[in-house]
């Protein structure tokens, strides 16, 4: 913690300014979880010590609900899993995420009696609840959580724990949890509290990103093993003395829709400078630029309240991959709309998605390379979703054969990963392997394109273009960096 200090930050409560000058991908901290649950949903697929995605997990014998890489997750996670299991074991079945949560939470504060670590800014007892802001509507919620709590926990006459007590820890997960994903970056697949990081207050413009780093199990010495924790990295340049911020909602809404998710979810009014001055509102609801003539306001109101249908339609087809729902209205919204506005980048993207899925990579590749024009144009340079759709982009473009762009955009990619995510994450090492091999791709094909073409065309048809339907993903799943909605 030698870079950051604890600061009064006025009406958004305590804060963490740096204490020293930041560069770009400075790792200013990194945090193992207090604790972390997988989700429900996922519970069969997902490690429940390191949180990877894979196939043939191995179960607990005993509780036969969490399920490990292998002996090494499973022993690494005991600790943490010990009390769970038996309480699941008398319980008969396991409760939902959140409850899991809460009891993981109780057992550590159990567990931790006194215990301060040097690194420790804040304990969990001390984060905001916000119980007394709640609606009646999640105040519901909250007491049903409870309630199953209630149920879930040990029973012990002489240490009961008390309602208002629980309800503190359940409204300390609804406004502090982070969402936790996979190690591809590309599915949420649990969330977790990080005490340390709940200091750091949110801007819709930040100058840090928060991402999971799932850490080291694999060497042979168990000393050498890393856990799983998130990093704290600076965007950009922040000297010594600023507030260091984070975004707990995705930049790409306009600033009073963002304001109200805040207000919602983590009850304050946002009144950072993008909000303030409605900074980049124009561009997302901007219409085409056309010789002289702008389309009139009636007319964008209509076209805004066709593309609004046209995305439920899509979201419908998408499920089902059918791409001939989206084209419908298309030469309309082309003709009006910027290519900054927002309607035009899901309805964009969207389609790039589906096409992908569907196998037509050039009309794919064309969309996605608008879509990601549109998302330089709005997002922070350095932002990790924008680096993430820049990477679909890029193995679109590849995939469709159009091997100099596809390289390009994999290349900036890579450079925004290596801010975000840094060297060593999966993610960015994929993209370094896939920096490599369009490298040498792109060698061939300036040396001898027909050679090229001829090769390609060959390797598509032994593996059918696999790859990217595994690259492909939802803007929901890259998330990743924004807190539980
Ligand atoms: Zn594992
Ligand atoms: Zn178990
Ligand atoms: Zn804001």
């Amino acid at each position: 913690m030698d870079n950051v200090e604890v600061f009064d930050a006025g009406v958004k409560g305590r804060g963490l300014k740096a204490t020293r000058d930041l560069l770009a991908g400075d790792v200013v901290f990194a945090e193992p979880s207090f604790s972390a649950v997988v989700f429900d949903s996922l519970s069969t697929a997902v490690c429940h010590n390191c949180f990877r995605q894979q196939a043939n997990l191995h179960r607990c014998v005993q509780c036969k609900f969490a399920h490990y890489c292998d002996r090494t997750c499973q022993t690494a996670c005991w600790n943490e899993h010990k009390k769970e299991c038996a309480a699941i074991r008398s319980s008969g079945s396991a409760p939902s995420e959140n409850v899991r949560l809460a009891a993981r939470m109780l057992w550590r504060i159990q567990r931790d009696t006194g215990v301060v670590s040097d690194g420790q800014l804040t304990s969990v007892d001390e984060l905001v609840d916000h119980v007394s802001d709640l609606t009646d509507e999640d105040r519901e919620e909250l007491q049903i959580d409870v309630h199953k709590f209630m149920d879930f926990w040990p029973k012990n006459p002489r240490k009961p724990q008390p309602v208002e007590y629980i309800s503190h820890i359940f409204g300390i997960i609804k406004c502090n949890a982070f969402t936790l994903s996979d190690q591809r970056g590309l599915q949420a697949v649990g969330v977790g509290l990080f005490p340390n990081l709940c200091m750091v207050n949110h801007d819709c413009w930040p100058n840090c990103t928060v991402i999971l780093n799932h850490g080291n199990q694999s060497a042979l010495n168990p000393a050498l093993h890393s856990k799983r924790r998130i990093e704290l990295r600076a965007l950009e340049k922040v000297a010594e003395g600023v507030e260091l911020t984070v975004s707990y909602v995705d930049f790409l809404n306009l600033s009073a829709e963002r304001q109200r998710i805040l207000k919602k979810q983590y009850h304050f009014n946002c009144t950072c400078k993008h909000c303030t001055e409605h900074i980049k509102d124009d561009l997302m609801m901007a219409a085409k630029e056309g010789e002289g003539s702008k389309p009139s306001a009636e007319l964008i109101k209509q076209v805004t309240t066709a593309s609004e249908e046209c995305l439920e339609k899509v979201a419908k087809c998408r499920l089902q991959g059918d791409f001939h729902g989206v084209s419908c209205l298309w030469d309309f919204i082309e003709n009006v709309l910027a290519d900054t506005h927002l309607y035009k980048l899901r309805l964009q993207s969207t389609a790039s998605e589906v096409l992908s899925y569907m196998h037509a990579f050039a009309e794919a590749a064309a969309y996605s390379r608008k879509t990601i024009d549109g998302y330089m144009a709005l997002h922070h340079p350095t932002n990790a979703q924008l680096g993430m759709a820049i990477m679909r982009a890029g193995v679109t473009h590849w995939h469709a054969g159009q091997i100099e762009v596809g390289h390009e955009l994999i290349c900036k990619a890579y450079g925004i990963l290596l801010i975000t995510h840094g060297p060593n994450h999966p993610i960015t090492q994929d993209l370094e392997s896939m920096r490599r091999q369009t490298e040498m791709e792109l060698k061939m094909f300036k040396q001898n394109e027909e050679v090229y073409r001829t090769m390609r065309e060959a390797a598509l048809k032994k593996q059918p273009a696999k790859a990217m339907a595994e690259n492909s993903s939802t803007e929901e799943k890259i998330e990743d960096v924004s807190r539980k909605q």
